[in-house]
């Protein structure tokens, strides 16, 4: 078996570039927060998705055996972090007159097939949150009778007084958080403590929640709170340990920082100690975010002519800590390089069929596995493709080495450069069609004087086409043919 490599990444929890370790060794389990299905995903949460999936197929390339799992939120997420608010979920169902697991099942779909069309990798589980409602409510019954939860005003509540730290990612100040008292929402009277988090609701609070279930809490149905789903899901397809968190930057709080105080609690011991957060895709006026309404999509991209993988191009050329701004622009300048190293990959010769290269590859594979194991830089891997470009080496192996950094980068540049090559045997095929041979002839034969610097012949024979009725028009291709 291939040694795996040390892994250093940047980790919210210590705010410190940590050796990466797995509970088991070898085996590495990766959990991600899915998407929301009240809307289509924009491309700034494709953006976190992006790079949760070049980080999973570096783990896989590094040689772990990853089991990554994702929930679906198709409930119980607030239009605000505080107690109150609309369900986003009945939010999306009024808006398009739909049911809420109509849209649950709408947006799901739609998501993964904006995922596929980037070539993300779809999680060996993707489990919808509506799937654990018995384990969520098994967690919120052992949170109470160990202490850590207390009923009020009809919801269970996560008492943060309870614990040692509560603020584990460390970048709040509690009056920042006042999560109960944002402008323009009413302070949750029933809370013990400003932080204190609803692990169950009922019915009471949302006269029109479509889904709600059955609990041993309330004599009303009810349903669970957002950050609940996270921590039961991990723990059933991972179990008590979960190696690898990761998340957009906006999840760290409240999210996560609830998710590893009820896991926690529940557990008695830590649960998750690595932390991955994407940060921020902006656009010129700020944050893009699903409830500003206008977004931009991968659909939409497709409409205005843009190859998704140009935007995962876009993507990885800058660091996942980074905020990026997106703009048409840079999209451009993303595009023109896709197709730029395209062209290159193109020209190699793919019937080349000399020995592998094996001082080369370990060279390159070094350097390209060095740059993801340091934080994960995804430009400098990129880079790494042009030095495979340029390397004293034969074609055989160049193509293998494209191929083979392309099962982390998933940018189908193999795939592409046999399109183009295609295309182009096409174009070739059919660059004198309708034309007559006699003038075919002539052009070849012109060719051919130009070739021996022959450059009267050449005259001559062009000004002979042209008296039958053709003008032969010099391209960096060879020559074409019109009818005038
Ligand atoms: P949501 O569907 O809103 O639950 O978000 C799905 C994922 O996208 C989460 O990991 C968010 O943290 C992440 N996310 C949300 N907005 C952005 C953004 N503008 N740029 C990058 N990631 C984002
Ligand atoms: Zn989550």
């Amino acid at each position: 078996m291939k040694e795996i490599p040390q892994i250093r990444l940047y980790n919210s929890y210590t705010r410190k570039k940590d050796l990466l370790t797995t509970h088991e060794p070898g085996k590495l389990g990766m959990y991600t927060c899915g998407p929301t299905v009240y809307h289509y995903a924009h491309i700034g949460n494709l953006r976190s998705y992006i790079m949760e999936d070049v980080l999973e197929k570096f783990f896989r390339y590094a040689g772990y055996d990853v089991k990554r799992v994702m929930n679906v939120t198709d409930v119980g997420h607030l239009t605000s972090d505080a107690d109150e608010g609309e369900d986003k979920m009945i939010k999306g169902a009024k808006r398009e007159h739909k049911t809420v697991m109509e849209i649950a099942k709408f947006y799901t779909d739609a998501f993964f097939s904006d995922c596929a069309k980037l070539n993300i990798r779809t999680p060996d589980v993707v489990e919808p949150a509506t799937n654990l409602i018995p384990e969520y409510i098994n967690m919120v019954q052992v949170l109470l009778d160990k202490g850590y939860a207390y009923k009020a005003g009809g919801n269970v509540y996560f008492d943060t007084s309870k614990l040692d730290k509560y603020y584990v990612f460390g970048e709040h100040e509690e009056e920042d958080l006042a999560v109960g008292v944002r402008e323009g929402v009413e302070e949750d009277t029933n809370k013990k403590n400003k932080a204190d988090f609803v692990l169950w609701f009922t019915q009471s609070k949302f006269e029109d929640q479509a889904l709600k279930w059955e609990s041993p809490f309330f004599d009303e149905m009810g349903y669970p709170g957002w950050h609940i789903e996270c921590s039961c899901i991990s723990m059933k397809h991972l179990g008590e340990y979960c190696d690898i968190h990761c998340g957009g930057v906006d999840n760290m709080f409240p999210h996560h920082t609830n998710e590893i105080a009820q896991s926690e609690a529940y557990l008695g011991h830590e649960w998750c100690t690595q932390w991955f957060h994407v940060a921020h895709l902006n656009d010129e006026t700020g944050k893009m975010s699903k409830s500003k309404g206008e977004f931009l999509t991968v659909s939409l991209l497709e409409e205005k002519g843009y190859d998704p993988l140009v935007y995962r191009l876009f993507c990885i050329q800058s660091h996942y800590r980074k905020n990026l701004v997106f703009s048409f622009e840079a999209l451009d300048n993303a595009a023109q390089q896709y197709d730029k190293l395209v062209q290159k990959i193109a020209q190699l010769n793919y019937d080349d069929k000399s020995e592998l290269d094996q001082a080369t590859i370990d060279k390159l594979q070094d350097k390209f596995v060095k740059n993801l194991a340091i934080d994960l830089n995804t430009a400098n891997a990129v880079s790494v493709l042009y030095d495979v470009l340029k390397a004293d080496t034969n074609d055989r192996t160049k193509l293998y080495l494209i191929e083979d950094f392309d099962y982390v980068l998933s940018l189908d540049l193999r795939k592409a450069a046999e399109k183009l090559k295609a295309e182009q045997a096409e174009r070739e095929a059919n660059r004198y069609a309708g034309i007559p041979e006699e003038i075919v002839q002539m052009v070849e034969e012109r060719a051919a004087a130009k070739k021996a610097k022959d450059f009267a012949k050449a005259d001559e024979l062009r000004d002979k086409v042209k008296a039958l009725g053709y003008t032969i028009k010099d391209t960096p291709q060879g020559a074409e043919i019109i009818k005038d």
